[in-house]
């Protein structure tokens, strides 16, 4: 990390959602990268032992704390990750999922702007709604249902985008915002409803795989080392780079294909069954990196079967 205190010897580093699965690894890494690091979590979807192996190092503390309280440390940068980001946790609280993302970014931008540090917002692909332009770029506006199941987040996640942008234009706050896609890896929660954590679940357990509709929609799935590389490498990028920016992998596949994908690499038995399409399900999702190429020099490094056989060793081990 490059980020600099001007009155402690170590940066100290905020990270808010810091014990779900992305936070969790960030955590990990700015500690490795000699911060100290402060994980704020209320623990509605996260979890204390996603971050119990690091609570050995002095340099770590966790604060159990909902960020739509105000919320006053000494800070040098703040990772705004707070938020259930599955769609069956952010739609089982939905005034609460837009209260975290309006009220707590409020809130972090507040402590961003009092304590003069820098902040970045983990935002979503779900700006985008469903795509009518594809693949997507930063520059698209989006296709947002405002009323629809989905908007407690999408909506949530764009006024956060916009209070991100009005700080740094009112108060010169230091912002970053990046477009997370989604993203898989070990320690994803196995009942949290996602796709990939769903699918390698029911695998292992020889259980029907469930295709929601008919599965020819599609996403682009990221591995979670080369997001956090994403994330760290914006942060640390020069002031000018705000973002927004897509993070994500552009390699594109159907849901059908990645329930195939997950029988093969586990050698499971599972059948494949329909279940009805979730409400504003997106039909397409597919970032367009050039800009976090352009600005940052990254890209993702692994593959789809290497990073599901990752994962999927790691669910192997918690759940059998
Ligand atoms: P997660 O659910 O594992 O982690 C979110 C964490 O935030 C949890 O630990 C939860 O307890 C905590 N939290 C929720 N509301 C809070 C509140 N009001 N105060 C304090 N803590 C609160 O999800 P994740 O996959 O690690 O996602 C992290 C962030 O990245 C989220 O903001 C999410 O919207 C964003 N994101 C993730 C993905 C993905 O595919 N994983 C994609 C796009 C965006
Ligand atoms: N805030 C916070 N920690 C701080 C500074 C501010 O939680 O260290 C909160 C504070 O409760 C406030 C919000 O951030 O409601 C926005 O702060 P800002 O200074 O932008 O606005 P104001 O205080 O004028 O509402
Ligand atoms: N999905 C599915 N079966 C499942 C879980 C999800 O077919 O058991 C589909 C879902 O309808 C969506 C895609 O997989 O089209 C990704 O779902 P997820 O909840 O992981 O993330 P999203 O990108 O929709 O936020």
């Amino acid at each position: 990390m490059q980020i600099r205190s001007s009155t402690r010897s170590r940066p100290v580093v905020l990270v808010t959602g810091g014990a779900g699965f992305l936070g969790s690894y960030l955590c990990e890494r700015l500690l490795a990268a000699h911060c100290d690091v402060i994980c704020v979590d209320n623990f509605y979807t996260g979890n204390a032992d996603n971050v119990a192996h690091l609570r050995r190092e002095p340099r770590f503390e966790v604060i159990r704390h909902d960020i739509n309280f105000p919320l006053y440390v000494e800070v040098d940068a703040i990772f705004n990750l707070a938020c259930p980001a599955s769609p069956i946790h952010y739609q089982r609280d939905p005034v609460q999922t837009t209260k975290t993302n309006v009220q707590g970014a409020i809130n972090m931008l507040g402590l961003a702007k009092r304590t003069g540090a820098r902040i970045l917002q983990a935002s979503t692909s779900e700006v985008y709604g469903d795509p009518g332009v594809h693949p997507q770029s930063e520059t698209y506006g989006g296709n947002v249902d405002v009323t629809g199941a989905r908007a407690c987040y999408d909506e949530g996640k764009r006024c956060a985008e916009t209070l991100f942008f009005d700080y740094h234009r009112q108060h010169a706050t230091e912002i970053k915002v990046a477009r997370i896609f989604n993203t898989y890896g070990p320690r994803m929660h196995p009942g949290d409803g996602r796709v990939v954590s769903n699918f390698i679940r029911q695998a292992l357990a020889d259980e029907p795989i469930t295709l929601y509709g008919q599965g020819n929609q599609t996403r682009s799935f990221c591995y979670v080392s080369d997001m956090i590389d994403g994330l760290l490498a914006l942060m640390d990028a020069p002031a000018l780079v705000t973002g927004p920016i897509n993070l994500g992998n552009p390699y594109e596949i159907t849901i059908r294909e990645l329930a195939e994908r997950v029988i093969a690499l586990t050698g499971s038995r599972s059948a494949l069954v329909h279940e009805p399409l979730p409400d504003r399900d997106p039909a397409r999702r597919c970032p367009v990196i050039e800009r976090a190429r352009d600005a940052l020099g990254w890209s993702p490094t692994i593959g789809l079967d290497e990073g599901l056989r990752l994962t999927i060793e790691d669910f192997r081990a918690r759940l059998t």
